[in-house]
């Protein structure tokens, strides 16, 4: 099996993780309806995407 020479040192092993931190999801209001969406998605409140309806969401959204 392949085994590393020498131990990592701290330092190296916190600069690898220096780039493991998960981002917050980008969100946006929806000028349909207000509600919170993600950016280049339909909304999933009233489906609108680009000022439109692009899909029947079957409640009065
Ligand atoms: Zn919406």
């Amino acid at each position: 099996m392949a085994v590393p020479k020498k131990k990592i040192s701290r330092s190296r092993r916190d600069m690898r993780r220096s780039h493991d931190a998960l981002k917050t999801a980008a969100y946006e209001e929806c000028p349909n309806c207000g509600e919170l969406k993600r950016p280049h998605h339909i909304c999933l409140s009233c489906g609108h995407y680009n000022n439109r309806e692009v899909m029947d969401m079957g409640d009065d959204a």
